[in-house]
C-alpha cells in the first residue's frame, strides 16, 4: 500500500526470515511442460539424490519436453553407459541440475537458458530401463534433496506414491501486473508466515500475480491482511500488503 513508508515491510518481516542457503538456492521449477502431472522415485542404488520421473497425467512420457527448471548456462554431455545423453545447467552460486537420458537436445554447449525453456527431449539414452526423466540439483558437486518452487519433495522407493504438477513455463502473459513496494520483502513457498523463503523482492518490483488466497494473517504498519498473491515468476507468495494496490483481495485475480 502506498502510505506506508519503504523499509517497513523489512521490519514487518524480519521476524520470520529463513536460512541463508534457502534464499540463495534459485527457485527451481518441475523439469517438465506447464500442466503436466508427473510421478516420482528414487532407488536405492540411485546416484546421489536423483529422482526420476515418468508421466501420470496420460501423456506418453518419451519424447515429452525437458525444459530448465532455473536459468543457467547449458552443456551438453554423453555417456552411454550411464547417463545417456544429458544436459546440466549452471545457475550459478555453486547451482547445477542435470537431466539425463535424453532422446534428443535441444540446445547447444554453452548457450544460455531461460526457465522453462525446452533443452531436450525425454527419452531413454544410456543405461536405462525405460523412457523417464532423471532429474537432480547440485550445490557445489554434491547432490541436494530436490526442492521445487520452495518446498522439499519426499523421496518414494516407486512410482505413483508422490506427485507433481509442472508449472514451469506458465508464463508466456500468465497472471495480473502489479509493482510490489517496500524493501526485502519475502516471497514464500505457501500463504503462511513459518513458509520457507523462496526468495526476496530487494526493493519495488514489477510482478505478474497468477492468483490469491487466504493464509496467515500479517500485521504491519497498522495493516492487517490474510490474502497473499501468488507470483507467477518468483514461484511464490507474498502478503498483499507488499502489492501496490489498496484493496485487501486484488481485483480480477483469480482465487488459488
Ligand atoms: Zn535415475
Amino acid at each position: 500500500m502506498l502510505t506506508v513508508p519503504a523499509g517497513a515491510a523489512e521490519a514487518a518481516e524480519a521476524g520470520a526470515s529463513d536460512t541463508a542457503a534457502v534464499a540463495a538456492a534459485p527457485n527451481f521449477k518441475a523439469p517438465y511442460p506447464c500442466g503436466q502431472r508427473w510421478t516420482y522415485s528414487h532407488h536405492s542404488a540411485e546416484v546421489r539424490r536423483a529422482l526420476d520421473f515418468v508421466r501420470a497425467d496420460g501423456g506418453t512420457t518419451n519424447g515429452t519436453p525437458a525444459l530448465a527448471s532455473a536459468a543457467g548456462t547449458a552443456t551438453r554431455h554423453s555417456q552411454p553407459s550411464g547417463a545417456g545423453n544429458y544436459i546440466s545447467i549452471d545457475h550459478g552460486g555453486g547451482w547445477k541440475t542435470y537431466y539425463f537420458h535424453l532422446g534428443s537436445y535441444s540446445v547447444a554447449s554453452g548457450q544460455f537458458v531461460n526457465q522453462g525453456q525446452q533443452i531436450g527431449t525425454t527419452g531413454s539414452s544410456g543405461n536405462s530401463s525405460g523412457p523417464h526423466l532423471h532429474y537432480e540439483q547440485l550445490l557445489n558437486g554434491v547432490g541436494q534433496n530436490i526442492v521445487i518452487n520452495g518446498g522439499g519433495l519426499p523421496y518414494p522407493g516407486s512410482y505413483n506414491q508422490s506427485f507433481l504438477t509442472s508449472d514451469n513455463g506458465c508464463g508466456g502473459g500468465g497472471g495480473t501486473p502489479f509493482m510490489t513496494w517496500g524493501t526485502g520483502v519475502s516471497v514464500r513457498a505457501d500463504a503462511r508466515l513459518n513458509a520457507a523463503v523462496v526468495t526476496r523482492l530487494p526493493g519495488p518490483t514489477s510482478v505478474h500475480v497468477v492468483c490469491q488466497k487466504q493464509g496467515d494473517t500479517v500485521n504491519a504498519e497498522g495493516y492487517s491482511n490474510n490474502w497473499w498473491s501468488k507470483l507467477r515468476d518468483q514461484g511464490g507468495f507474498i502478503s498483499n500488503i507488499y502489492i501496490d494496490h489498496p484493496a485487501a483481495q486484488l481485483p480480477g485475480v483469480p482465487i488459488c
